[in-house]
């Protein structure tokens, strides 16, 4: 008997008892193979004592001041880091405690942003079907995700959603994908005017998505398109990289691979790899400069923001990542990865494809590989496959996404970057 209030009270979970490298062991000694990160966390794996002696000496330092009262070192630090590698012309970085205090961060800065500016009919956000922004009321609104939006629908912002770039079932065979990737970014200015221009504040959406699609990226040249038209009716880009960003698919922002930089980027879990809670909101020099240069105050904030171990540990998770260039055994290990598994996988009757980026890579279960009908919702395969692959020792990160409202089943694999080769 637990009192514990767990997610799901139906399912009994093996305790978590020690964690190295790539595994976790449970309480009766089992070894688990983290296959996914948990959910695209664990990016350096477990107990890994660089970030562990970072994390001591900053407790042993001071472990917690308020960031009303004081600024800190690693947060000072953490934000030289970030800019530094950054696209575009991102320059300021807010920190927060997870991906979707991250995302509810952009959503009012963006309103913000607007108000300084003497804009202040801009109030609404564009997304796209099938995404996922975080489970807080804003984050949880500005998601595609029916089925995670479902109860608290009456409590959500309405959000106009265009379709996203998600080729194996948006693109009809006979269309280039380029014009594909026009035709669906075109969407979001068939959007804007529809909805009025003067009312959006901005467009959110992943850059590779991830919980409700299974590791998609988007076609060449559609975040170019999407770009042009985000500045031509003066609204901000924010690239949610909660899931795909730091480092996970080969680069350490993942938009760095469509050659465009967002006006706000929001990245977390890899962030902190798991050491700590962390999110950041990275934001572009003429955002912070219409808050400094306007009411001076951005009317936003949680208690835990910027605190000095969360930032210590994610500091030296980043920093052992770049000095132990962890990043080309992302390219290389997913792409060894994409290969086995199409090897293994691609003839199988009931995947119906298999796509990703570096360490972050999805498989998609059809019941038909011809017309690609997804599975019937009613066998909850995810589930099934997902308690059969933790008997065996794996974990791996199966999801029932939302396709026009059905289920569609994927799993997702996001393994940490100093997994070896196997066979
Ligand atoms: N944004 C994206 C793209 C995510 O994948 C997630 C979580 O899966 C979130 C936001 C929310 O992050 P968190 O669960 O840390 O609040």
């Amino acid at each position: 008997m637990t009192h514990v209030f767990h997610r799901n009270p139906q399912v009994e979970l093996p305790v978590a008892a020690r964690g190295e490298g790539p595994y976790i062991y449970d309480a009766a000694g089992k070894q688990y193979l983290d296959a996914s990160g948990g959910a695209a966390v664990s990016c350096l794996g477990h107990s890994n004592a660089y970030v562990a002696n970072a994390m001591k000496q900053q407790i042993d330092q001071i472990s917690f001041a308020h960031s009303g009262f004081f600024t800190n070192q690693p947060m000072e630090d953490l934000a030289d880091f970030l800019i530094e590698r950054a696209p575009g012309d991102l320059d300021h970085v807010y920190f927060v405690s997870g991906g979707s205090e991250a995302v509810e961060a952009a959503l009012k800065l963006a309103r913000q942003y607007f108000l300084e500016k003497g804009e202040a009919s801009r109030t609404r956000f564009i997304s796209r079907r099938q995404s996922y922004h975080g489970n807080t009321i804003g984050a949880l609104a500005a998601g595609g995700n029916q089925w995670r939006r479902e109860p608290y629908a009456p409590l959500l912002m309405s959000v106009p959603l265009i379709s996203p770039c998600y080729e194996y079932r948006e693109k009809p065979t006979g269309e280039t994908e380029w014009d594909f990737g026009q035709r669906v970014a075109g969407e979001l200015e068939t959007a804007l005017i529809e909805a009025g221009p003067e009312n959006i504040c901005a467009f959110i959406c992943e850059p590779v998505v991830g919980a409700t699609m299974g590791a998609v990226p988007a076609v060449e040249g559609y975040f170019k398109r999407i770009r042009e038209i985000c500045d031509q009716y003066g609204i901000l880009f924010i690239a949610d990289e909660v899931m795909c960003g730091m480092g996970r698919t080969g680069s350490l922002f993942a938009i760095e691979q469509e050659d465009v930089a967002p006006d706000i980027l929001v990245t977390a879990k890899g962030l902190g790899a798991g050491y700590q809670p962390i999110g950041a909101m990275l934001v572009s020099q003429e955002i912070f400069a219409a808050i400094v240069n306007g009411s001076g105050f951005f009317q936003h904030g949680h208690t835990y923001m910027g605190h000095p171990v969360s930032c210590a540990a994610a500091l030296a998770v980043q920093q052992y990542i770049e000095e132990n260039d962890l990043l080309s055994n992302v390219r290389r290990r997913g792409a060894l990865l994409a290969e086995a598994l199409t090897a293994r996988l691609g003839n199988n009757p009931f995947v119906g494809d298999i796509r990703g980026r570096g360490l972050f890579q999805g498989v998609e279960l059809v019941a038909d590989r011809m017309t690609k009908e997804p599975l019937d919702p009613s066998l909850k395969i995810h589930a099934r496959i997902k308690s059969a692959a933790m008997a065996a020792g794996l974990m791996c990160y199966p999801m029932g996404g939302t396709i026009d409202g059905r289920r569609g089943d994927h799993i997702l694999l996001a393994p940490p970057f100093i997994v070896e080769e196997w066979h």
